[in-house]
């Protein structure tokens, strides 16, 4: 069987989620083979957990200093020398990068935001906030996709990966942008947006930046993560960064709370994935109503208070 090569992220010396979800869909294709460019070697487990038969690895020091360029560096190598399948590489921003760049340096087709890949190729990207579902197929060169967050539950299959050392030589475009500085964001104890298995979202309806506290507090006594709809992150009630939604992040926890949130289809792409929904509005003909497996009709400001009460005692 032919190798699918997997970029690997790494976020806090941890192979991410997305790259996990990669690795899932790259077992039905073909030989997973993981790409680890400048990350420290020890995630070689995880990947191997999650199907991966091997590991190129490509753990110069000087490689950890750049940004971009050696990434596609490393994988035009990969691609030429190694004949893969596929590449299949995690839909972040850094990652649709890459893509875009080694597309144009193999002189190969691209698709983004990939939901599913066939044998034959045949990728499913859903677009309009989900309102339809296209298929495509990359008609030059080999099916070069991201991976769109969320898009498959990361199931293990466990095996011991070989290791294969990579070098490369980094050319002066390679080294064009430097990383200078590096600063830790303060984190909280909550887990990723989208990585977390519960998450928690406020809306319009949770009405001020002050009110936040009572998503986050339901948050934390749930051990999940805040999500925020865009009016709520427009209103300045929560960071932009936790917007859930079509121009957000896309989140597909067990379980999905939803307070205050009228339920607009641009926030349903961002979220409809999600295992088990709860929803919490005043209006009992809000459409978010329609997606929720557990409805409250009722002010947020009475109901989780209670719902906290209850959870506090257990
Ligand atoms: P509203 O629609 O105003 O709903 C507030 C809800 O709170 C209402 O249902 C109300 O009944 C309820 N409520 C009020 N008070 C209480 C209370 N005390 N207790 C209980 N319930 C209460 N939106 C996103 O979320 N994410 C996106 O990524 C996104 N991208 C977009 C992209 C485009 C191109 C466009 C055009 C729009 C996008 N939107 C996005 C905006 C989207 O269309 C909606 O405007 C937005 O999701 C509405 O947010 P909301 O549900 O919080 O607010």
């Amino acid at each position: 069987m032919a190798e699918v090569l997997v970029l690997v992220k790494v976020a806090d010396g941890k192979v991410n989620k997305a790259t996990l979800e990669a690795l899932t869909i790259a077992r039905s294709l073909g030989e997973p083979a993981a790409v680890v460019v400048g990350a420290p070697a020890d995630v070689v487990e995880t990947l191997g957990e999650y199907g991966a038969t091997k590991v190129y690895a490509a753990d110069a020091e000087e490689l950890r200093d750049y940004l971009v360029a050696p990434k596609v560096t490393v994988l035009e190598q990969l691609v030429r020398e190694a004949s893969p399948a596929a590449v299949l590489i995690p839909s972040t921003q850094e990652g649709k990068e890459i893509a875009g760049r080694l597309a144009v340096r193999l002189d190969n087709g691209v698709l983004i935001d990939v939901n599913e890949l066939a044998v034959d190729g045949t990728a499913t990207q859903v677009v309009f906030a989900g309102g339809t579902i296209v298929k495509s197929r990359v008609t030059r060169g080999i099916p070069l996709v991201t991976v769109r967050p969320s898009s498959v539950t990361p199931t293990p299959a466990p095996t011991t990966p070989a290791v294969v050392p990579v070098s490369v030589t980094l050319s002066d475009a390679d080294k064009a942008a430097r990383v200078v500085e590096r600063v830790v964001e303060a984190k909280g104890a909550r887990p990723e947006l989208t990585e977390a298995s519960i998450v928690v979202s406020g809306g319009r309806g949770v009405g001020s930046a002050d009110n936040f506290k009572l998503v986050e507090e339901l948050a934390d006594l749930l051990g999940g993560a805040v999500g925020a709809s865009r009016a709520a992150t427009d209103s300045g009630f929560y960071p932009h960064q936790f917007q859930v939604g079509q121009t957000g992040k896309t989140v597909s926890p067990q379980l999905y709370v939803a307070l205050g949130i009228s339920g607009a289809i641009q926030h349903r792409a961002g979220m409809q994935t999600s295992k088990t929904i709860v929803a919490v509005n005043k209006d009992a003909e809000a459409p978010i109503f329609e997606l929720a497996d557990f409805g409250v009709v009722g002010d947020l400001f009475a109901v989780v208070p209670q719902a906290a009460e209850e959870i506090r005692k257990r």
